[in-house]
């Protein structure tokens, strides 16, 4: 039996990056994993092989759109999709094999198989029982369906499924208008087919401000993705070459069903805690079936910690690592924290989509005063240069501090934007801060202290 002072049961990005870090902190450390690679959903059959998909047909869109007016002439490039896919695997092989050579690197275990915990302190992995002074629990979520809709795989995919499709479809319908769908739905309406998107609310992408919501649609609608708001998928049958899928109007009852050689559902996802045991330990779990923690994500159970999708909170890799890094400084004997109030969700379409903090919306029903400063792309000279000036940048400050509460941006390399405004959240920052901060010319970025001067005495160049 080996012995070790914290196993980790699960090699996605909470995981892995927990173990860093306990080796760091001289922690004798195992990652219980049972894929054939290291990872886990992101970088396996999630964010790493998505954007390479996404990259390759953004590529193919811009041949396709904007390469003529820019004088590049020529014929299009067409697509070879079995390299396309070769394309995908070998950033997802370079990553996975990245995080192998870390854990060598850090001198952590990697104990291959599906983990257990028969008792605390305790992880069984294949016959062998292993030791450990703590366990934390990394094991991520799935993918979830509606009641009549049954995942195949291949007529009828999950996230995992879209990204290695035999072929791309000619017509494909996407439930659900989260990340997911927006993302995958984007891919493959690049790559020539007839996307239908099928969400259960009035709005796409939940959670989003509402100004972002309705520019993205607008801007999607404009790149050939057709919208069905406020539909209910009551179920979706399949034949070897077709599906179809019924979905019925909130406000009228009426019925619709559409045809489809691929449906992408993508209604959400749920924590993964299969075959752990946590039943037998008598783990709390929250309603929504989630492990529940206390404020160091310790569980119910002394010794065992759980982290990332398992538990509550946005189903994000990068809320998941600042969780395993909080938790191996915890194990470690030291503070961890994680500052729930500034963490970016972005959304990897074209334009991109990023938010941090609280909405307009969300303060306005909480009684909080506040001010907006908006500036629109159009007044950014560089955003006019490569075609994508129909965004804007939205910062919300407290009214009487001038405090930064929340950024919104919908933009070229708004994934990339926010992290300026998330730096200036965790110093404190007021709007005046960021206004005053000289920004380079010409970049997206002065987009930013745009709208941050708008919540003062106004932009300039709007
Ligand atoms: P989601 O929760 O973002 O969106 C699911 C959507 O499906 C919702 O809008 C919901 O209203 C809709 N829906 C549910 N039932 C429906 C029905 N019967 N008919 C029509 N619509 C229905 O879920 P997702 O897009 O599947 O993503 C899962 C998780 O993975 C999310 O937590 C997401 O944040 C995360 N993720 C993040 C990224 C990223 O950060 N870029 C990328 C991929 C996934």
């Amino acid at each position: 039996m080996a012995s070790y002072d914290v196993i980790i049961i699960g090699a996605g990005p909470g995981g892995y990056v927990c173990a860093i870090r306990c080796a760091q902190l001289g922690l004798k450390t195992a990652v219980v994993e049972g894929r054939e690679t290291l990872g886990g959903t992101c970088l396996n059959v999630g964010c790493i092989p998505s954007k390479a998909l996404l990259h390759a047909t953004h590529a193919l869109h811009e041949a396709e759109h904007d390469f003529a007016r820019m004088g590049l002439k020529g014929k299009s490039p067409s697509v070879d999709w079995p390299q396309m896919q070769a394309y995908k695997d070998d950033v997802v092989g370079q990553n996975t094999k990245g995080i192998e050579f870390l854990f060598k690197k850090n001198k952590i275990d990697w104990l291959k198989g599906w983990g257990a915990i028969p008792a605390p302190g305790r992880v069984k992995v294949g016959d062998e029982v292993h030791e450990a002074k703590n366990i934390v629990i990394a094991t991520g979520s799935e993918s979830t369906s509606i009641p009549g809709v049954e995942i195949d795989e291949k007529r009828v995919v999950s996230s995992t499924g879209a990204l290695s499709l035999a072929k791309p479809p000619r017509k494909m319908v996407v439930i659900g208008a989260g990340v997911i769908g927006l993302e995958m739905g984007s891919v493959y309406a690049r790559l020539g087919a007839e996307v239908t998107v099928v969400e259960y609310l009035d709005t796409i992408a939940p959670g989003m401000d509402g100004d972002v919501q309705k520019t993205l649609q607008r801007i999607l609608k404009k790149q050939g993705l057709q919208f069905i708001l406020g539909a209910a998928v009551q179920g979706v049958t399949s034949t070897r070459t077709r599906a179809r899928v019924t979905c019925q109007l909130k406000k009228d009852g009426s019925q619709t069903v559409l045809d489809a050689d691929v449906v992408l559902v993508a209604t959400g996802r749920r924590p993964f805690t299969d075959g752990l045991g946590l039943d037998a330990l008598g783990v709390t779990m929250t309603e929504r079936g989630q492990i529940a923690t206390d404020a160091h994500w310790a569980t119910s159970i002394p010794g065992i910690y759980a982290i990332g999708d398992a538990i509550a909170g946005p189903m994000l890799a990068h809320k998941a690592e600042d969780e395993g890094m909080a938790v191996a400084e915890v194990l470690a004997g030291r503070q961890g924290h994680v500052n729930y109030a500034v963490i970016p969700g972005v959304i990897y379409t074209t334009p991109e989509v990023a938010s941090v903090g609280e909405t307009e919306t969300a303060l306005k029903e909480a009684g909080r005063a506040c001010k907006v400063g908006k500036f629109p792309y159009m007044g950014n000279a560089r955003a006019k240069a490569v075609f994508q000036a129909e965004g804007f940048v939205k910062i919300i400050a407290d009214a009487r501090t001038d405090r930064i509460l929340g950024a919104h941006i919908i933009g070229p390399a708004a994934g990339e934007l926010i992290h300026e405004v998330c730096v200036a959240m965790e110093f404190g920052a007021s709007a005046e801060d960021l206004a005053l901060t000289c920004h380079a010319h010409p970049t997206w970025s002065e987009a930013v202290r745009e709208a941050a001067l708008a919540c003062g005495d106004g932009a300039i160049h709007a």
